[in-house]
């Protein structure tokens, strides 16, 4: 059984009174452990094929399967059980919060949902867990800096070290690389390889067939399906 697996999903966004097609029954399977990439053009759909995926969105028609049970029923909240869970998302943007140093934007995405009592008891293993992952990615001299104060590589390392906190499943990143130049981007590829070696299934998209090259296998995104 995949640990993952779109079906013939279809999705369309509607412009005033027209509807554009974006999916037209796209489907791909992710085995546990894998690292896959799904590869198109600007707008041809990976981020809408990204999102039911990983929870954040769902498809107009077809299924979208986490170890054979259909995500896309889910009610609201089971949905964002399933990605406080099972996934963690790395974009292109970093999407770190300004007003918070790099510590305090590491820990806090897994506290979300948890009462104030948890949060009292679960503290100190949660920071302990995030200094060590910022300390792997080496940026334990950063972790009260402020995003603004780092670099974009730093930037994306400390995203990927906020999406690997709750011990995901699967790591979503979208264009993981796509603001940084060649040199930092191989670094934070390097980064992604090191964890998918460690067993982290990996489902990443791009237009950028040399970024895609560094997966198990690619996937290719035109016309809505999946080739
Ligand atoms: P990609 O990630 O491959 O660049 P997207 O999935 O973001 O592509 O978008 C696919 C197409 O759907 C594009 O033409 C985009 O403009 C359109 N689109 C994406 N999101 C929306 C939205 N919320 N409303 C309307 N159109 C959208
Ligand atoms: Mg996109």
């Amino acid at each position: 059984m995949p640990l993952l697996e779109a079906e013939a999903v279809h999705r369309a966004y509607r412009l005033g009174r027209t509807e554009v097609p974006v999916l037209k029954g796209a489907s791909i399977r992710v085995a546990a452990g894998e690292w896959v990439a799904i590869l198109g053009s600007s707008g041809s759909g990976k981020s809408t094929l990204l999102h039911p995926l990983g929870g954040l969105d769902r498809p107009d028609a077809g299924s979208v399967r986490f170890r054979g049970e259909s995500i896309n029923r889910y009610s609201p909240r089971r949905l964002d059980r399933y990605r406080n869970e099972h996934v963690g998302f790395v974009f292109q943007f970093y999407h770190l919060l300004p007003e918070l140093n790099v510590l305090e934007n590491t820990v806090i995405p897994a506290m979300v949902g948890v009462g104030r009592l948890e949060w009292i008891r679960r503290r100190g293993e949660v920071r302990e867990r995030a200094r060590a992952l910022l300390d792997r990615f080496g940026l334990s001299h950063r972790v009260r800096h402020r995003p603004a104060e780092l670099s974009g590589g730093e930037r994306q390392r400390v995203a990927i070290a906020r999406a690997l906190m709750h011990r995901p499943d699967v790591l979503m990143a979208a264009e993981p690389t796509g603001s940084l130049d060649t040199k930092t981007g191989e670094a934070i590829l390097g980064t992604l390889a090191e964890q998918h070696r460690a067993g982290l299934t990996i489902v990443m998209v791009t237009h950028d067939q040399w970024i895609a090259a560094r997966a198990d296998r690619i996937v290719h995104l035109a016309d809505g399906r999946v080739a």
